[in-house]
């Protein structure tokens, strides 16, 4: 670790820290912005741990935001709205694995010692332009050491989710995991089903937003025994599949939330291709997704495990094939299902030698396709009220099934998507159904 050159906390930050410093008031800026800068890394969220309690925190700025007062955390807004962490220095009076009680009142040292791994317990004082790092956080992120802050095992037992939070440090800034700190991770892995599912969810999702090799830490996972205890469906599947995640690309996580969300959705459906809907649909559900999310999922996971045995036989199919597909997969949601059908192949290193080469071009011409031609009852030229009013068809179950029976049709040969076509067609299926 060489120098501080890139420890500088933004304007407001340092004006934050700055008057409560005047008001009499010991203030570092604390935790994952320190290591970050430390890396050499950008950071957004510089958090701040003062010796003033939250009511004077309150006093001293003129808008704040009660974020978690019971536990000393106040949010500052600065000119421009921005909220700013201030949390009083506090340390464990009791603990159970799960919540903490916190007291206030302590030193920064103690502060710094309730935290979980040696490099998230380092402060910078932005006043004096200088780090305060008495568990040698800056030596093990100088030798890449995720280490638990005092004694491991204690640590742990205090709360289940430093383990999964560890995993996640050491694969996103690739550090090795100390022999104590990792055995103490084992140790965890029983006790994790006592976190809660939100929990879990949270970590399992940080996971896939902030790793950019994502296995790296999946893999850590199952070598604890985390995956075991909290998703034993994947715990069963070789670790390959773990790494489909590392091969939907978007290796950079980007700044635009729709993107982030999109991937993380993208690199679990990797994970899942190959299970059923239903083992996705329950591992999802389980872990207290949005119902929204296990459905996307869930069915980018199962169309992509039909798609991926075809590809692995090295066949890039014709067009009436990946309109199919593309009809199965939903139009918006097609790219995803192909990117992560072949995420899966690749992780398995089977992926045909015509496929690896045509790929690039079949993706763009099956994604264009998909946008182009009909794949989705919506672009039949008649709707189900055309076939009610002209081809007496009765609203109900069968209607639903002409109209599901007239798409497969044109998915088979766009150029039958004419009114003529689909009306004699339509009448055709509907005395098929009768006969
Ligand atoms: P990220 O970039 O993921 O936000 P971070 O290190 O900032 O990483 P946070 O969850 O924002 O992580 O927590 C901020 C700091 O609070 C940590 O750096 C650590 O010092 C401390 N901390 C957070 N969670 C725990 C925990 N469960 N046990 C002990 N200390 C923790
Ligand atoms: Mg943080």
């Amino acid at each position: 670790m060489t120098g501080t050159a890139r420890l500088e906390p933004p304007e407001a930050v340092v004006q934050i820290a700055r008057k409560l410093e005047e008001a009499g008031h010991e203030t570092w800026c604390v935790g994952g912005a320190v290591r970050d800068a430390l890396l050499g890394l950008p950071s957004l969220d510089w958090d701040l741990a003062t010796a003033a309690r939250p009511e004077q925190v309150r006093r001293l700025f003129r808008r704040t935001v009660p974020v978690g007062e019971k536990f000393g955390t106040i949010g500052v807004l600065d000119d421009k709205g921005v909220l700013h962490e201030v949390t009083t220095f506090r340390h464990d009076v009791k603990t159970d694995g799960r919540h903490a009680e916190v007291e206030f009142g302590a030193s920064l040292d103690e502060d710094l010692a309730r935290r979980d791994f040696t490099v998230n317990a380092i402060a910078w004082s932005p006043s004096q332009q200088r780090l305060h790092d008495p568990f040698g956080g800056q030596r093990d992120l100088g030798s890449r050491r995720l280490r638990a802050v005092g004694d491991a095992a204690q640590r742990m037992q205090e709360d289940r989710l430093r383990a999964l939070r560890g995993l996640r440090f050491a694969g996103r800034f690739g550090l090795q995991i100390d022999d104590a700190t990792w055995r103490a991770t084992v140790s965890s892995a029983s006790a994790l089903h006592r976190l809660s599912k939100e929990r879990v969810q949270q970590e399992l999702v940080k996971t896939l937003e902030q790793v950019r090799v994502a296995s790296q830490s999946l893999l850590l996972w199952k070598r604890s025994g985390a995956l075991r205890e909290l998703l034993p469906v994947l715990d069963a599947r070789p670790d390959w599949q773990l790494r489909a995640a590392d091969a939907v690309g978007w290796p950079d996580a980007s700044a635009v939330e729709g993107i982030a969300k999109r991937r993380v959705q993208v690199r679990l459906a990797a994970v899942l291709c190959g299970l059923t809907a239903r083992e996705s649909t329950r591992l999802l559900t389980d872990i207290r997704l949005s119902n929204r999310d296990v459905s996307r999922v869930a069915h980018l996971a199962t169309v992509a495990g039909r798609i991926r045995p075809v590809l692995g036989q090295g066949d890039l199919p014709d067009l009436p094939v990946v309109r199919g597909w593309a009809s199965e997969a939903r139009r918006v949601d097609f790219a995803d299902a192909l990117r992560v059908a072949m995420a899966s192949l690749v992780a398995e290193g089977n992926v045909p030698e015509p496929v690896r080469v045509r790929w690039p071009g079949f993706y763009r011409r099956a994604v264009r396709c998909a946008w182009r031609d009909p794949i989705e009852i919506s672009d039949l030229v008649v709707d189900g009220e055309d076939l009610m009013r002209s081809a007496g068809i009765p609203a109900g179950r069968e209607l639903g099934e002409v109209l599901r029976g007239l798409l497969v049709w044109v998915v088979d040969d766009p150029s039958r998507n004419t009114r003529e076509l689909l009306m004699e067609r339509a009448r055709t299926l509907l005395a098929s159904f009768s006969g």
